[in-house]
């Protein structure tokens, strides 16, 4: 089967995990400071704080955004749970933007829509987090409007636009957001296992985000409430968690960085491969925008069903059939049976579930083969009938 994401792991990123296991320190030593000082350098950002998961780095953003019980938090309904889940860990409510069906993003034109009404209702969210599905920005500049307008704060999920731009800066820059989530799960576009990074640029947050991380226990006689009793003294000042990578994840993350635009090069010409190949085949694609360099964590297609004798599940069926290891994402997050019970129901966000009832994601990875690649177009031309 050909999966649809793969890491790509060289000798060299083996080197780097090897050498730290036989160092001193194998978790909180020295490569955790080297991986988030180039991560910083690469996107251009003041503060990056990494963690065992974008899960954990999600929640430690709401945590150090103020999100608490009572506040609303708003994101896509075609994303991974987590995007949705991070806001009620924080015992927050949280409700959902409706997509834009050419980008497959939260619609700017749908969130004007629902913060005029919330306004209206004195229900305004506290946090608006827009995802980049599959790799392309959200139209963070007109967000950015809005959150002025309406008074929110933005956590971008960039989840799978590690490596991707938005109007000549990279996606992570937080030039219209308050905090930036990076994951590094083997899927994504470049790996550490598990793992995920918070990015800012804002120093308050970056701090508390870094308390959180460890337990919220300090060493930093300055900002504890008493005197320390002698060198051994620590102190917590606040109810954080165990979210840290290790060093062995983040020697990898260093090494892997290295190739960051080497792998989301090789993404782009694998997908104008596919784009030339599928031009006359009924699908449609995620729109490419401009001031957009899609980082193409997914390659992502909507069957045109009224031209096609098949269904979706037969498309999808037969597709893994013929070994391709095709996805589907996502499954709208309002209809899961978790989130039901907050009063979600089918039909909420139309756009999103008509997506959905069309979508599917094509193998790619950086270390794709051509052979593979032709699998997968004679696959795909044999299947759309
Ligand atoms: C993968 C993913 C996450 C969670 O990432 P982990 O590192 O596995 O916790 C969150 N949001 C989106 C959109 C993702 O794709």
């Amino acid at each position: 089967m050909i999966p649809y994401g793969r890491q790509s792991i060289s000798d060299e990123d083996i080197g780097s995990v090897v050498e730290v296991l036989r160092s001193d320190f194998l978790t909180q030593g020295p490569q955790v400071e080297r991986f988030e000082d180039a991560l910083c350098e690469k996107v251009e950002v003041n503060h990056c704080i990494v963690t065992n998961s974008a899960t954990s780095a999600l929640h430690l953003a709401c945590l150090a955004l103020g999100i608490t019980s009572g506040d609303r938090v708003w994101t896509s309904p075609i994303t991974f749970v987590a995007s949705a889940n991070c806001a009620l860990y924080c015992g927050a409510d949280v409700d959902f933007v409706d997509i834009d069906p050419v980008t497959f993003n939260m619609s700017v034109f749908s969130l004007e829509q629902k913060l005029i009404e919330a306004k209206a209702q004195n229900k305004l969210p506290k946090l608006v987090i827009p995802v980049h599905l599959g790799g392309l920005s959200c139209d963070m500049e007109r967000i950015f409007e809005l959150s002025q307008q309406y008074n929110f704060k933005i956590v971008e999920d960039a989840s799978h636009a590690v490596g991707g731009r938005y109007k000549g800066h990279s996606i992570g820059c937080c030039q219209f957001s308050d905090v930036a989530i990076f994951s590094f799960h083997p899927v994504k576009n470049m790996t550490t296992a598990e793992g995920g990074a918070a990015l800012t640029n804002v120093g308050t947050l970056a701090e508390k985000i870094r308390l959180l991380r460890g337990h919220g226990v300090t060493r930093d006689q300055e900002k504890m409430e008493i005197n320390a009793h002698g060198p051994w003294y620590y102190q917590q000042i606040a109810l954080g968690y165990n979210y840290r990578l290790s060093d062995i994840h983040a020697a990898l993350g260093v090494n892997q960085l290295k190739r960051l635009d080497q792998f989301v090069e090789a993404r782009h010409s694998i997908a104008e491969y596919y784009n030339e190949k599928f031009e006359h085949l009924p699908l449609k694609r995620q729109a490419q925008l401009p001031d957009c360099y899609s980082a193409l964590h997914l390659y992502i297609i909507q069957l045109d069903l009224s031209s096609l004798q098949n269904t979706h599940l037969w498309v999808f069926e037969k597709l893994r059939e013929l070994g391709i290891g095709v996805n589907i994402h996502y499954i709208p997050v309002h209809t899961q049976p978790w989130y039901q019970q907050y009063g979600f129901a089918d039909g909420d966000f139309p756009h999103a579930e008509n997506y959905y009832r069309r979508a599917i994601s094509l193998p790619i990875f950086p270390d794709m083969t051509n052979q593979q690649l032709d699998h997968v177009v004679s696959s795909i031309e044999q299947t759309l009938v």
